[in-house]
């Protein structure tokens, strides 16, 4: 099959368009035809060199097509059927797993990073991880969903709490976890306040659903939320940026309020206050991706049509490094998407 491997980690030309064997599919596994495979920030991380990656390896987290063929041991599928993903890997059978939590788990590891991903044509996957999809939603919209919405959905209703009619900060509008977190908000009746570098983005936001958008080059996030909510502050700072907006985001949250990260794009190294820490009774939460359970309510959302699916561009598998040096640039609102 054709794939696209690292052999050493590094820029954009180190992803190397190449004919490799299919994959072996085991007893208990479901062969995939790969349609179509998300980019996220983390293949950037990945190619760029993380401990764990065995070279050569195949990157790309999140990954839509059809069913070639069920091993002996698995029943439910038939050849033709359309599948998406989960796009985490765990061992399945330890406490954290058994009790559906399996980002916890200490074998887990998110598809593509310390196990093979989805940029090739064919895919073996375990069968708890195939997941039908309905005719409504298209391959690239369908691999454009699991990650950043299970991780969007965990940061606001497993570990924030988020509740109806709170006032929710989401960073980076244009972002994957952007997009799934204001709507998810919304869908929570929240009002969401939103950030992004340029006009167009913040006017895609608000036809999302956010209600404000603050222009994070022209405007600075704290002073905009001190005015939106009346000096309050939010309820909630959902985070993954990390050093180039730490310090606001913790300035926009009200007394209680929790911050959420699931991310450091701009780097990881922060300051933290413990004076405002304790006397305002802040939470502040990591957050790794989700569970298994947290991916089936979300996907059930999608499916439904009350979230949706944003693909800013797709591009050949053949002319990935293209789609890598886009995702770099942050122009993209939404997903970009790579089709086999
Ligand atoms: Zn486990």
């Amino acid at each position: 099959m054709k794939a696209v491997r690292i052999h050493q980690f590094g820029g954009p030309e180190v992803l190397t368009y190449e004919d490799i064997a299919d994959p072996q599919v085991r007893k208990d596994q479901v062969l995939v035809r790969v349609k179509a495979c998300s980019l996220n920030h983390l293949d950037l991380w990945v190619r760029g060199g993380l401990p764990g990656v065995k070279l050569p390896h195949i990157l790309g987290s999140d990954l839509a097509g059809e069913v070639v063929e069920a091993g002996e041991y698995v029943s439910g599928f038939k050849p033709g059927q359309r599948v998406l993903i989960a796009p985490m890997h765990f061992c399945g059978r330890c406490v954290k797993c058994v009790s559906g939590q399996q980002n916890q788990c200490r074998e887990f590891t998110v598809i593509g990073n310390a196990v093979d991903g989805g940029n090739c044509e064919l895919f073996a996957a375990a069968a708890t991880n195939v997941l039908p999809i309905p005719d409504t939603l298209d391959f690239n919209q369908a691999a454009s969903v699991p990650l950043v919405f299970v991780t969007a959905w965990h940061m606001l209703v497993g570990l924030a709490g988020v509740r109806p009619g709170q006032t929710v900060l989401v960073l980076g509008a244009g972002s994957g976890v952007g997009i799934a977190a204001i709507q998810i908000s919304k869908l929570f009746h929240c009002r969401v306040i939103t950030t992004a570098g340029t006009e167009t983005k913040l006017e895609k936001a608000r036809a999302l659903g956010a209600d404000y958008g603050i222009h994070h080059y022209q405007q600075k996030i704290s002073e905009e939320v001190r005015k939106i909510t009346n000096k309050e502050g939010v309820d909630i700072v959902v985070e993954h940026v990390g050093a180039a907006t730490w310090d606001e985001s913790m300035k926009c949250l009200k007394t209680g309020g929790a911050l959420v990260t699931c991310g450091a794009t701009t780097g990881p190294g922060v300051g933290i206050d413990l004076r405002h820490l304790f006397a305002r009774q802040l939470r502040i939460l990591g957050s790794y991706m989700g569970t298994m359970g947290e991916l089936h309510e979300v996907l059930g959302h999608v499916f439904a049509g009350r979230l949706k699916a944003v693909v800013d561009r797709t591009f050949p598998l053949s002319e990935i490094r293209a789609a890598h040096e886009y995702l770099e640039k942050s122009q993209m609102f939404g997903k970009v998407i790579v089709t086999a």
